[in-house]
């Protein structure tokens, strides 16, 4: 929990919190992995009657150990000092679920601090409350998932925020020449990214807007945030090339079984306390039971998006060859000498398991194949245990004009899928069956 000692429990401090037992980083000069520290970090069951798992905290406030301690903690809630609360307030500022989960959060992308949210766009309005306000432009990659555009252009806009954007595969002299007509529109408070883009699965340079961040702004440089949602935090970790703070839908990969909705932010203090100090005021933090749900699968997280990008693996190579199949859009499939393939090779490690599938054929073809998938189930989102299947310019992106719509290449017989972690032979029989219907 926040600000707990990794190795000592410390009873001592009279007005001092009970410092939880934490399971040690590291083992003689071993490093733990993530995947083995998501049992235990953070969590000392000596404080919970010895309860392997931590008990769900349904409470809404929490006792102070003296008022000079409560005084403490509603100084640094306030912000008046920095940082988190160093003790358990009041469950709109911090609870021990949220607590624990944002450590392990924190530990995937070896980041300093993690927060938590009631949804990914909780996270996403937060991070925009805390770094912008009126008069400032917002640099953006685009496409930005539908209801991110809508914050950023149509919400902030009525409180006199403005944007500019360029094209998610941008080079560092298109980035250049966008922060400098920037520049000249008011004080940029924020460069928002989203890569992989949805549902172009574009990805950004994140190292070229760095360079260009750096090169365009000598004094206050404004930070760089990032959706990580489609291939973090397995496959891309956007704070090794020199992002600020990266944002999720927790809903989709990191919960991984569609069955909750939370979102969350990660990086350094110094980024993260702003966001902290609006979460605190406007309340947005996640709820203990969904923390607690996303303890568990963070368990499991590895073993999850390993298997459900070997499963995609399969299922891309084998609808790549069939007749009915124009194009897959996935990020396995590269062209070697491209600016796509080379972004691909300094930012990702895995390909993940989210892919465009466009048919032969339109609207019916498409249709026609959603309908006779028996496995795979037709609906949006993401990232779950189970393959789904959508079409985005119906569904998701109906109400995109259809000249945007086309730029992005969101076209009639595009299918989006997102591969689950079935058996990849009973995945690969269900699309070659469908095909057949179409
Ligand atoms: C789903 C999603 C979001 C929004 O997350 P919610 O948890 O639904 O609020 C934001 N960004 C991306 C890339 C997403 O896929």
């Amino acid at each position: 929990m926040a600000g707990g000692d990794e190795t000592e429990a410390d009873l001592s401090g009279g007005s001092q919190r009970r410092r939880p037992r934490h399971q040690p980083k590291h083992i003689g000069g071993r490093r733990l992995s993530p995947a083995t520290l998501m049992m235990g970090h953070g969590y000392d069951p000596a404080l919970s009657e010895g309860a392997l798992k931590p008990p769900i905290f349904l409470t809404s406030t929490f006792v102070f150990e003296s008022a000079a301690a409560g005084k403490r903690h509603f100084e640094q809630v306030t912000g008046k000092r920095a940082g988190a609360a160093e003790g358990l307030v009041y469950s709109r500022f911090n609870g021990p679920n949220q607590e624990i989960l944002e450590d392990r959060l924190a530990i995937w992308e070896d980041a300093e601090e993690a927060l938590t949210f009631s949804s990914g766009m909780a996270a996403i309005a937060t991070l925009l409350l805390a770094y912008v306000k009126p008069g400032d432009v917002i640099v953006h990659s685009a496409p930005l998932y539908a209801a991110t555009e809508t914050l950023i252009g149509k919400i902030l806009g009525r409180f006199g925020v403005t944007w500019l954007d360029f094209p998610a595969g941008a080079t560092r002299a298109q980035i250049d020449a966008v922060l400098e007509q920037a520049k000249a529109q008011g004080r940029v408070s924020l460069i928002y990214l989203e890569s992989p883009a949805n549902p172009t699965n574009a990805l950004v340079d994140v190292e070229a807007v760095v360079a260009a961040r750096d090169a365009a702004f000598a004094e206050s440089p404004p930070p760089i945030a990032i959706d990580n949602t489609f291939l973090g935090p397995m496959w891309a970790q956007p704070l090794r090339q020199g992002a600020d703070i990266v944002v999720y839908s927790l809903t989709k990969y990191a919960g991984g079984h569609s069955d909750l909705v939370a979102g969350s932010a990660v990086g350094a203090k110094a980024m993260i306390d702003p966001i902290r100090a609006m979460r605190n005021t406007i309340g947005t933090i996640t709820d203990p039971h969904t923390a607690w749900m996303l303890l568990r699968s963070l368990e499991t997280l590895e073993l999850r998006m390993t298997r459900a990008s070997e499963n995609a693996a399969k299922v891309c190579a084998y609808l790549r060859d069939h007749p009915k199949v124009e194009q897959v859009g996935y990020l396995g499939f590269l062209a070697e000498d491209s600016r796509q393939a080379d972004i691909y090779r300094r930012h990702c490690t895995g390909a993940g398991s989210t892919f465009s599938l466009y048919l032969k054929g339109g609207e019916r073809e498409a249709f026609a194949f959603l309908d006779a998938l028996k496995i795979a189930k037709l609906a949006v989102s993401l990232g779950g245990t189970e393959t789904l299947a959508s079409a985005p310019a119906a569904m998701t992106h109906l109400s995109v004009p259809d000249d945007r719509k086309a730029a992005l290449g969101i076209t009639d017989n595009l299918v989006r899928i997102s591969i689950g972690v079935e058996d990849a032979g009973d995945l690969v029989a269900d699309m070659e069956q469908a095909l057949a219907a179409v």
